[in-house]
């Protein structure tokens, strides 16, 4: 399959449709999920038209893990997550529903179970908020 211009996460990088933006750089991208499992739920995705894992040019790609790295330390101060969940989906097979390269970064809590994935809008000033938490902690 190529990849699709019109992919939700190509217009949140040309900026035609909102986003709660926590991070970005020359290569990537980091906002909030919009239907989070848990609150503090982010999305890193490079600024390079890759669909998955497998077609995404290597330096955009070093970029993005990089960026996972540094939001998920800021993910787990803000949000005083012991542990860090990091997801990747690869083909509708294996649950993708976005194409366009993405890493979940998940806040995780003993005893706190998460919600289904894309299921539930969170209301866009709570999403600005938990935004904010993570650039402070940055
Ligand atoms: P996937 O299933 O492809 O791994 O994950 C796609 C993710 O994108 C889901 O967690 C879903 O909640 C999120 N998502 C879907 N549409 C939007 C949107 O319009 N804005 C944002 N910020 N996230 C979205």
């Amino acid at each position: 399959m190529a990849y699709a211009d019109d992919n939700i996460f190509a217009k949140i990088l040309r900026g035609e449709i909102p986003s709660s933006r926590v991070y970005e750089n020359e290569h990537s991208l980091a906002f909030m999920d919009a239907m989070p499992q848990v609150p503090g739920h982010t999305l890193v995705i490079p600024k390079y038209p890759a669909e998955n894992l497998l077609d995404v040019d290597p330096e955009y790609l070093a970029s993005t893990i990089q960026v996972t790295q540094r939001i998920a330390a800021a993910i787990k101060v803000a949000f005083d997550a012991p542990g860090i969940m990091v997801a990747q989906l690869n083909g509708s097979a294996a649950g993708q529903t976005v194409f366009h390269l993405h890493f979940h970064i998940i806040p995780r809590h003993d005893g706190i179970e998460f919600k289904l994935h894309a299921r539930d809008l969170e209301d866009p000033s709570v999403l600005e908020e938990h935004a904010q938490r993570i650039r402070a902690a940055l």
